[in-house]
């Protein structure tokens, strides 16, 4: 047995292993140091109406290491999640997307436009969650109205009925919902009726094989459709090219995001194509 043990103890030290290790200690003390020293920003890309208005941004952070350069959220969110720097780092990008708003206030095209954050399921069921984000709201002096918070689907499905009480209580101020990733969790429709949405956001996914794939396109057809039906905006996500949007048009999509109309771009170079489009 202890042999057997012992053997075990030693697949701990598999380089590989210990690299990967090494790797995330090192990411989560990146990432503290970076909150401290300023080196995460948010990048902002345009959401569009059918008849071509700019309506929204979405904010997604992005990490300028000093020696790594852009590293993605892909990489450092589920590091900063399993930490719990999700918390402190999710409390910056809520900070920074209102002071966003408020800078864009007095602007004739951007002072209209929501700014859409998404939020991960560790910031979402902490308990002083809803406290915060309204703490924020008041010192920013933000127009809630102008907050959409993107949730997934997964994080809908532990703690419904404190996730739809805390939903309520913020939609009560004003601030809007979106279901980002839509078509790739497993929500019950039962509770999809019952949460104080906003609006649903098609998974890329489904948007990328939509014009090759039969099963894709019916999935697209039936979220556009059940979107409708619950009284639901609905937006793709990742279109990237005119047949994609004219498809999504015919199912009756009428708003987008994706490389078609832009990448997403630092708040000045966002502003630029903002004004330019006027
Ligand atoms: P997401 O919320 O589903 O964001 C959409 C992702 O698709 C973004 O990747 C965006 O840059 C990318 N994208 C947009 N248009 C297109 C397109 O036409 N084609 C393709 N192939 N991709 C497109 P990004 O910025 O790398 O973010 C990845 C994920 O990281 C996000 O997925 C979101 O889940 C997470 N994330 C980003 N910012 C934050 C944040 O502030 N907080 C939290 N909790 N998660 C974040
Ligand atoms: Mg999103
Ligand atoms: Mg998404
Ligand atoms: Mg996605």
């Amino acid at each position: 047995e202890a042999k057997a043990a012992g053997r075990n103890s030693v697949r701990f030290f598999d380089p590989s292993m210990q690299a990967q290790v090494r790797s995330r200690a090192e990411l989560e003390a990146g990432i503290r140091r970076g909150l401290d020293n300023g080196e995460f920003e948010l990048h902002y890309q345009p959401q569009y109406s059918d008849d071509g208005e700019l309506v929204g941004a979405e904010a997604l952070l992005r990490w300028q290491h000093p020696e790594r350069g852009m590293v993605s959220p892909a990489e450092f969110i589920p590091v900063a999640e399993a930490s719990g720097l999700i918390r402190p780092l999710g409390h910056w990008v809520l900070e920074e997307a209102c002071r966003q708003l408020v800078r864009w206030d007095t602007d004739p095209v951007l002072g209209s436009i929501a700014i859409s954050v998404n939020i991960s399921a560790v910031q979402m069921h902490h308990e002083n969650f809803v406290n915060e984000l309204l703490n924020v709201l008041e010192h920013s002096g933000a127009n809630a109205r102008r907050l959409k918070l993107e949730l997934t689907e997964s994080m809908l499905v532990r703690n419904v009925e404190q996730t739809i009480d805390k939903m309520a209580a913020l939609r009560r101020r004003g601030v809007g919902f979106s279901l980002d990733d839509f078509g790739t969790g497993y929500s019950s429709l039962i509770y999809l009726k019952r949460l104080p949405l906003d609006q649903l956001k098609i998974d890329q996914g489904f948007v990328h094989d939509l014009l090759h794939d039969a099963n894709d396109t019916a999935i697209v057809r039936t979220v556009i459709a059940l979107g409708q039906s619950l009284e639901l905006s609905v937006i793709a996500e990742g279109v990237e090219t005119d047949e994609q949007r004219s498809v999504l048009t015919d199912f009756g999509c009428r708003y987008f995001q994706g490389y078609l109309f832009s990448r997403p771009l630092p708040a000045e170079a966002f502003e630029a194509l903002a004004h330019e489009q006027v």
